[in-house]
């Protein structure tokens, strides 16, 4: 069995590259001809292990000569009934534009899921068109470039809700052993993650002490360390075990060089964290004990969780710091004024210099790994919404309750849950924070991102 995912938009938004890319065909029918009358396009498409029927509305807008808005429409209706989910393209460079709206318009009264997506997102240029796009109350943006085929992997995850079961790949009631009970990191660890090795990633501001954590935990002087911010050195990723784990390392050093030199240096480590960032599973962030969590901490530790990465932040240079209990406390003022909403970061004060509690942070790494990792039953699931549905159901609005019907784990690394809903745009968002919340407490996930999606189900 497969399902059918339809692509609308207005004109130039994309919709005919990224149905090539998810066809997998090299170039069809980029028709420059106006006038020409073409048929819907449809193509099976197998994506990240998803296999399903993607159908493109592209074209059609030159059918007839109405006004573009009552050609749109009518298309987009037609293409909507017969699709179990759409895919509503936006162009995040040009932002939302009044036919944007009309769309989302048309879309938000369907009955039909609606997922946003935008694209052309490779580059800054797009970003004032991804908040824009909230505008839509079509929920949060999938940020997509189907040209350069970046984040196919976010696509296929926000549509795996929608596929058949036996499409997903994934095993529903496989249960890992996790016992809520039993503290995080006591778990036994899922049989399965023990042969990969973890890939960690250092990121951090220019002279932190980066390369010198990465020299103390391998024990030799493989990467030069050195008092000038920003030294030339090269890429690595080393390959090593501790405690009959395998780690993999990788590191930004070296991108560096191929940066543009008349760039800013902020930027420029932000950009170069973000590329080492998705080459991670847990990310730990260095941080100078003495400039502790500034603007641009905070901003790569955002990136981290934005990316779906688990985090584990090192307070390094301790062996420096007089007032150990201020600068501890610090951290977590600001960890909770500006990281609130992921609770539980587990920090880690470490001077990479002398070698000092770095056997700590690995394992705050491997504990954060395994939490990334975790897949909570689909049974303990719905035990614990009916929990919450008894104790604290959903606020009214307009005098109706919107209806939850049950909460499925879609995926791991990191934990991503499916909650079906009647009305995904009538549960308010600060109720959503609250479950999600809820969730991360009642199941133990600190640390790490946990992302909650709404979607319509009956
Ligand atoms: P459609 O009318 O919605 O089918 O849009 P097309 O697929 O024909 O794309 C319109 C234009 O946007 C073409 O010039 C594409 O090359 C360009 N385009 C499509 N996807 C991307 C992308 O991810 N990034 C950028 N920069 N351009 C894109
Ligand atoms: P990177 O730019 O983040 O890779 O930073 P480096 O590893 O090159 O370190 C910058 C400077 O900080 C060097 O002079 C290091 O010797 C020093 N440093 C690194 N870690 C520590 C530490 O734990 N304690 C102290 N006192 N100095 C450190």
């Amino acid at each position: 069995m497969s399902f059918t995912v339809v692509l609308v938009g207005r004109p130039n938004v994309g919709k005919s590259t990224l149905f090539n890319r998810l066809a997998g065909k090299k170039l069809a029918l980029v028709d420059d001809t106006p006038g020409v009358t073409r048929d819907w396009r449809s193509a099976p498409a197998h994506v990240g292990g998803l296999s399903f029927t993607v159908v493109d509305t592209a074209g059609l807008e030159d059918v007839t000569d109405d006004s573009l808005e009552a050609r749109m429409r009518r298309q987009t209706e037609q293409a909507l009934e017969r699709a179990d989910v759409a895919l509503f393209i936006i162009d995040a460079r040009a932002g939302i534009t009044p036919l944007d709206r009309h769309f989302a318009n048309l879309l938000r009264r369907s009955k039909t899921p609606v997922l946003l997506v935008a694209n052309k997102t490779e580059g800054k240029a797009s970003q004032p068109g991804m908040f824009e796009s909230y505008e839509l109350g079509l929920g949060d943006p999938i940020p997509l470039s189907a040209e350069h085929g970046e984040g196919m992997a976010d696509l296929v995850e926000a549509l795996l809700p929608y596929a058949p079961p036996e499409d997903t790949g994934e095993v529903e009631e496989k249960d890992d052993g996790f016992d809520p009970s039993i503290p995080v990191g006591d778990q036994p660890e899922p049989e399965e993650d023990r042969s990969k090795p973890i890939q960690i990633a250092i990121v951090g501001r220019p002279n932190v002490g980066k390369s010198t954590l990465l020299n103390s935990l391998l024990g030799e002087e493989r990467v030069l360390t050195g008092p000038e911010a920003g030294m030339t050195r090269d890429a690595i990723s080393v390959d090593w075990e501790w405690r009959d784990r395998r780690f993999k390392l990788v590191d930004t050093a070296g991108m560096r060089r191929r940066a543009r030199v008349d760039e800013k240096v902020e930027k420029l480590a932000v950009a170069d964290s973000l590329r080492v960032i998705r080459m991670a599973n847990v990310v730990v962030l260095v941080v100078d004990a003495a400039a502790i969590l500034d603007k641009q901490d905070l901003t790569i530790a955002r990136l981290v969780i934005s990316e779906g990465r688990a985090l584990v932040i090192a307070v390094n240079k301790w062996d420096t710091v007089d007032d150990r209990a201020m600068a501890l406390r610090q951290v977590e003022d600001k960890l909770q004024a500006s990281l609130g909403y992921i609770k539980g970061v587990k920090v880690v004060t470490i001077s990479a210099l002398k070698g000092h509690k770095l056997d700590t942070l690995l394992d705050g790494v491997l504990e954060t790994y395994n939490v990334w990792n975790r897949r909570i039953p689909t049974a303990q699931l719905n035990r614990w919404i009916e929990g919450v549905l008894e104790h604290h159901p959903p606020p009214l609005v307009e005098g109706r309750r919107v209806k939850i019907r049950y909460v499925t784990q879609v995926k791991t690394r990191p934990p991503t849950f499916a909650l079906f809903v009647n009305k995904p745009l009538d549960l308010p968002e600060s109720y959503q924070r609250y479950l999600t919340t809820h969730l991360r407490d009642s199941f133990d996930m600190p640390g790490v991102p946990v992302r909650l999606l709404l979607r319509k189900g009956k």
